[in-house]
């Protein structure tokens, strides 16, 4: 017997993963290379030649002991100490040692943020479209998931009204995640500029901190002359949960980590609490010889302009064959608008011409599908008819 809080979400068992089942059993049917599966956001591409290089290493140099052994909670002190470094001097921030703390992957170290201001019945605000799990990780430690709702008009970017509209006396965070899954947008500067004020004028109306926590797994991910702002030199309160699964195809290794600056209220007892998170929510520590592996390459990136490429050209397979998509800016999601209102309507019939894609309504953003282009460009190009079939179906 299961408790009951589980029964919605084994009901409600993520839709990506269905669709990818889809895939699979529409290949055994006609043939892998006749299926266009565009559903799974599991990068293609192999992590840079230097992680191999670095986990030899450290296999061949380091002490066993410290390879495979447990240590603190927060992660080794050498891979916090060169994140810490790396993040300065990429960004002109002030990071030491102790504002970062390793973690098993940004889906972890949300958890652990979540875990450390949420009481029952807090709020975190999030901007539709947005990555499903955040509502169950908010619901893991009994708060409240309030939805900003999208505007398709301005490109699906936040907005001041509707956004400081969701903020009440229980609102302990907001989540970003830009460059966004799934809609590939990045946040620009004044998007970032207004979240901040936003939120430094209501902590100041209802008397305590909201924390800004910046998803940020797509950081390195950028197709476009669009720069990715550092959330942090905006607000004081910003939190960063970033991992390494996307800027060096390492998701199943689940290594990543967040950072707490010192300008964060309550930061002392905030990063203490983090860490005890780690530990008491079962990771204890993220895992060992990958935290030795990227302290070693942290500048190392995967083969981005192949990501670029595909972002490109399944962009011009989508709207060439009529359908109205966001040009993706970062991220390796295509986010597109169903011809028909309900968009799993169209993903039936994308279906029907072997194209796999995830609907909207996933990711709450009904009307809308997104395609995951972190594929092999063959696959992108062999995809065109079928695309243009569909389109057909109509736009006649
Ligand atoms: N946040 C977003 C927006 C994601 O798309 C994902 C994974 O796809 C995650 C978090 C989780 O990433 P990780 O593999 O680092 O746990």
């Amino acid at each position: 017997m299961i408790a009951k809080a589980m029964a919605p979400l084994v009901s409600g068992n993520s839709a990506v993963r269905a669709m990818f089942e889809e895939g699979k059993a529409l290949a055994k049917k006609v043939g892998a290379e006749n299926v266009y599966d565009f559903s799974l956001g599991n990068p293609n591409l192999y992590p840079p030649d230097e992680v191999k290089k670095a986990i030899i290493d450290v296999l061949e140099t380091e002490d066993p002991h410290r390879v495979h052994g447990y240590m603190s909670n927060a992660g080794f002190e050498s891979t916090r100490e060169k994140i810490a470094e790396n993040l300065n001097k990429r960004f002109g921030s002030s990071y030491g040692m102790n504002n970062i703390i390793m973690v098993v992957g940004a889906a972890s170290g949300l958890n652990i943020l979540l875990k450390t201001v949420l009481d029952i019945d807090d709020e975190v605000v999030v901007f539709a479209p947005y990555f499903v799990e955040y509502s169950n990780y908010v619901r893991n430690y009994y708060g409240k998931t309030v939805v900003v709702p999208p505007n398709p008009e301005n490109g699906f970017l936040p907005e001041r009204e509707t956004f400081a509209s969701r903020i009440t006396d229980r609102t302990k965070a907001v989540i970003i995640n830009t460059p966004n899954n799934p809609t590939g947008v990045i946040y620009p500067e004044e998007t970032i500029k207004m979240i901040a004020e936003v939120l430094e004028e209501k902590e100041k109306e209802i008397g305590h901190p909201i924390y800004l926590i910046s998803d940020e797994p797509y950081r390195e991910l950028v197709y476009t002359d669009a720069k990715v702002p550092f959330v942090p030199a905006y607000y004081k309160n910003s939190l960063i949960a970033y991992s390494f699964s996307k800027s060096l195809s390492l998701p199943g290794e689940r290594i990543g980590y967040v950072a707490i600056p010192d300008s964060a209220d309550g930061a002392e007892e905030f990063i203490e609490a983090a860490t005890i998170n780690n530990r008491v929510l079962g990771s204890v520590n993220a895992p060992s010889l990958m935290q030795l592996a990227v302290e070693r390459c942290l500048d190392a990136q995967v083969d981005v302009p192949y990501y670029k490429k595909n972002a490109e050209d399944l962009y011009k397979i989508v709207t060439g064959a009529g359908f109205t998509a966001v040009k993706p800016q970062g991220a390796f999601y295509l986010w597109v608008t169903s011809p028909v209102s309900d968009e799993k309507e169209f993903v039936q019939a994308g279906k029907e011409e072997n194209i796999i894609m995830v609907p909207g309504s996933s990711f709450a953003g009904p009307g809308c599908v997104r395609l995951s282009f972190c594929v092999s460009n063959g696959m992108i190009h062999r995809s065109k008819d079928a695309f243009d079939r569909l389109g057909k179906k109509y736009f006649g």
